[in-house]
Order: structure tokens, then C-alpha cells, then sequence
């Protein structure tokens, strides 16, 4: 299996509480148990749990590295290589990586690599976030998963935020955001 060319890239898409961690530990999951060998990746800057873990909001975890930005990804994976080949890379969080992840991506898929990108396809403004709008037409397959908006119960595909703050990026959890439909959600300022 350890030649097996897996080229493709899998992106996984929604506001948060969709569920997305939890698809992407399924998807690890069950190419583990079919013998491949799998690396996880997460931003450095997401701390909201434990370190060097994927945990979704329900409490499930696997083990993963870290990386400060899109180039320490192909760095996570070159060490890696050298024992071990690796088949499948998640990258979780992409949002975080901006739009460099995109070049990454084609990388490690043009390497063989099946990779599995997870993150928030809108900001908290309702603008796409990058690196999603160069990933969709380098992606295989796209699952965007949507939440229960927390005001009408229809499908979410906004994440509200809750607490003022006008950065793109702010780690937060259950408290500080809220899935919305697209007629409940108020874009942030
Ligand atoms: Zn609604």
C-alpha cells in the first residue's frame, strides 16, 4: 500500500458547530484502520484545548502536530517522510494558513498525498475566507456541512460572533459564537 499513488484533495467546509472536526476525525479514522498511515495538522495559534490534539466541542481527540503557517506544513510532513511514508495529511483550522495553504495543498497532492482540508468557508463578516476560494477548484471532493441556527433552527452556514472584537481570527468556543442561518446572521463590523 505504501506506493499506492492517493493524489486528491478533500475539503471539508462549514461555520463551526457543524461538525467538521468531527467528519475529519471519521475520515482519519477509518483509513487507519484500512493500514494508511495518517498525519493531522492544526494552526499553532488555535490553544483553545490541548496542545498537539485535534478536539472537536463534543470532547473527541486524536493526536496531531503543529504549524506555525502553510510552509511548516511541507516541514511537519518532510520529517515524517523519512521514517515513514505518509498517505494522508488533515489539515485542520485552515482558515488559519490564508491563501499560501492553497500552493501547499497542490504540493503534497502532486506528492501523492490524499489531503483532507477542514476549516470556516466565511469569516465573521460573512466574507469567504481564504484559502477556500483557491482550494475549491484544486478540490476532488467537497463536503460543506452546515449547523442548526441558533435563533430559527433552520440550516447554518454563517458563524456569529458574540463578543466584540473586529479581528478576523479569534479563537473561541462554545459561548463565543453561534451558528446562523443566512436571514438570522448579523455580519460583525
Ligand atoms: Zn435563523
Amino acid at each position: 500500500m505504501s506506493n499506492q499513488n492517493l493524489g486528491r484533495l478533500e475539503i471539508i467546509c462549514g461555520p463551526m458547530f457543524s461538525g467538521k472536526t468531527t467528519e475529519l476525525i471519521r475520515r482519519i479514522e477509518s483509513a487507519r484502520e484500512l493500514g494508511f498511515t495518517t498525519l493531522a495538522i492544526k494552526p499553532t495559534t488555535d490553544t483553545r484545548y490541548a496542545q498537539q490534539e485535534l478536539v472537536t466541542h463534543t470532547g473527541q481527540r486524536i493526536q496531531a502536530s503543529e504549524a506555525l503557517n502553510a510552509a511548516e506544513i511541507i516541514t511537519r510532513v518532510g520529517e515524517l517522510r523519512i521514517s515513514n511514508h505518509i498517505q494522508i495529511i488533515a489539515i485542520d483550522e485552515a482558515h488559519f494558513f490564508g491563501e499560501e495553504l492553497s500552493k501547499v495543498c497542490a504540493t503534497l497532492v502532486s506528492e501523492g498525498s490524499r489531503v483532507i482540508v477542514v476549516g470556516l468557508e466565511f469569516d465573521h463578516r460573512g466574507d469567504v475566507f481564504e484559502p477556500f476560494p483557491s482550494l475549491f477548484p484544486l478540490s476532488n471532493d467537497t463536503t460543506r456541512l452546515v449547523g442548526v441556527c441558533a435563533l430559527c433552527g433552520n440550516k447554518a452556514i454563517h458563524t456569529q460572533r458574540l463578543i466584540a472584537n473586529s479581528q478576523r481570527i479569534v479563537v473561541g468556543g462554545v459561548g463565543d459564537y453561534q451558528p446562523r442561518c443566512a436571514k438570522c446572521f448579523a455580519p460583525s463590523q
